[in-house]
């Protein structure tokens, strides 16, 4: 400031000092406005330039750089900077949260006050069939229009979720979703969208067991209840009272079976996976696995009908590292199902082998009565049984098939199932080669 009136009086004077030396005291007085006149034009015309760039600053220099507009350029040039660097860092601060939204798992769809797409994410996008650009603004009604959405939306009570239909669902993959509304600012919501199809499917699979363990514990409690109050009402002869106990025993054998087996798959659900350490000699496990069939195929075909065949191969040059038991367990079950299933006369073989690939495995093939293509897919879910009645009669539980699958991952391998309708079927546990060690490289402990 000092300096302006310094240099206003300076003016003053370099105009006055010639024009009195040129004309006396009015050349003096001509001469200090004609200095004090350059010094404001002067001045002017450094704020017009000023102003020209301030009406549309950039951050490139100012045309001014010294003086009171020099300095009023510098301070709004550094303020444009700040801002400049300010609305940088929002702009990254907004594409990182759109980042965020859109690797969100689930769909996320904001609604201006009239229910209209002001943006969605891409999985939201997904699950509605929107295109995220081309539907904005359109109206939620308009695109979503399961009538159960409708009547929610118009609801206006958003405590609780909506379960939707996906735009992607098929008959053969089915896609659930649960959607919710939240209100926020002044009369925008944000849906939120998240697909529950595993979740159905997992709930309706444990409603579906729990039906199938409460029936199957059900039928033979039923026929036992039964017997107790005959036996308790009727006075009974000690020859129809040793048939009914008998006939007790067997359905109280039937419980013990399913509970036995529904135990199994519990532990197998519930244990660490088997390790690598444990080394299985397969002959000692077949012996006693072979012990097992033979009895049970003169059990359910005595003397008098036809015998079935029974080969069981030589003891394999290989061991397999996993848990004896639950091999045990996944071997006897396969093995008694085609005891049960192979008519007398039928041919059963049971051998170990290994395939080109390094990996090894149990196959167990009959001459029974085969099973249709359509099945195979289910074969081994809990409970599916082709014929119930065949099954219950052999004393099957319908969760065979279940463990054997179960142990077989467990172990890194698989069951496979290949049959033919009328002609036999085959159903192997195949080991990865990681599990495979030679039996002369394993050292006897
Ligand atoms: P189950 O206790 O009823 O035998 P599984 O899970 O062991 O239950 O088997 C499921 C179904 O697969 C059986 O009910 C039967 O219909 C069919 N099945 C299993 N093994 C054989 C086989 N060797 N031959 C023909 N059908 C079989």
């Amino acid at each position: 400031m000092i300096f302006r009136v310094t240099m206003f009086f300076l003016a003053q004077l370099l105009g006055g000092v010639p024009g009195w030396l040129l004309g006396g005291w009015p050349g003096a007085l001509a001469g200090s406005v004609i200095g004090a006149a350059a010094v404001f034009i002067g001045d002017s015309l450094r704020g017009q330039s000023f102003i020209r760039w301030a009406t549309d600053p950039d951050t490139s220099a100012p045309p001014v750089q010294r003086g009171l507009w020099g300095e009023a350029a510098y301070r709004t040039r550094r303020a444009l900077r700040l801002e400049q660097q300010k609305a940088q860092n929002s702009t990254q601060r907004l594409e990182e949260f759109v980042e965020a939204i859109q690797a969100s798992p689930n769909g996320v769809v904001l609604l201006d006050p009239e229910g209209r797409i002001e943006w969605c994410n891409e999985i939201a996008a997904q699950h509605f069939g929107f295109d995220a650009e081309r539907d904005k603004l359109q109206h939620i009604g308009n695109l979503v229009r399961q009538p159960v959405f409708a009547a929610y939306y118009a609801g206006k009570s958003f405590e609780r979720d909506v379960k939707l239909i996906g735009s992607a669902d098929s008959p053969t993959h089915p896609v659930k979703l649960s959607v919710q509304l939240h209100p926020y600012g002044e009369g925008h919501k944000l849906l939120l969208s998240r697909d529950i199809t595993a979740l159905a499917q997992a709930e309706a699979m444990r409603r579906d067991f729990v039906a199938n363990v409460s029936h199957e514990i059900r039928t033979p409690l039923t026929v036992l209840a039964g017997f107790v109050e005959t036996m308790q009402s009727l006075p009974l002869s000690e020859a129809e009272r040793e048939s009914y106990l008998s006939l007790m025993a067997v359905q109280s054998e039937r419980m013990q079976t399913l509970v036995n087996d529904l135990l199994t798959l519990s532990q197998l659900e519930g244990s660490p996976l088997p390790g690598a350490g444990e080394m299985l000699d397969l002959g000692t496990l077949m012996g006693q696995c072979e012990a097992e069939a033979r009895g049970l195929s003169l059990l359910l075909h005595p003397l008098d009908e036809r015998p079935q065949a029974l080969h069981f191969g030589p003891a394999p040059d290989f061991m397999l590292a996993g848990s004896l038991s639950e091999l045990r367990s996944a071997a006897s079950n396969l093995i008694n199902n085609a005891v049960r299933y192979t008519p007398g006369g039928g041919r059963i073989d049971v051998r170990w082998s290994r395939l080109a690939d390094g990996k090894v495995q149990l196959a167990i093939i009959d001459t029974g009565p085969g099973i249709a293509p359509e099945h195979l897919p289910r074969l081994a879910e809990r409970f599916y049984r082709i014929d119930r009645s065949r099954s219950r009669e052999s004393g099957g539980t319908g969760l065979g098939l279940a463990i054997a699958k179960h142990v077989a991952q467990r172990h890194g391998g698989e069951l496979q199932i290949t049959s033919k309708l009328g002609k036999g079927s085959c159903f192997a546990l195949v080991f990865p080669a990681q599990r495979v060690r030679n039996k002369s490289l394993v050292v006897p402990q």
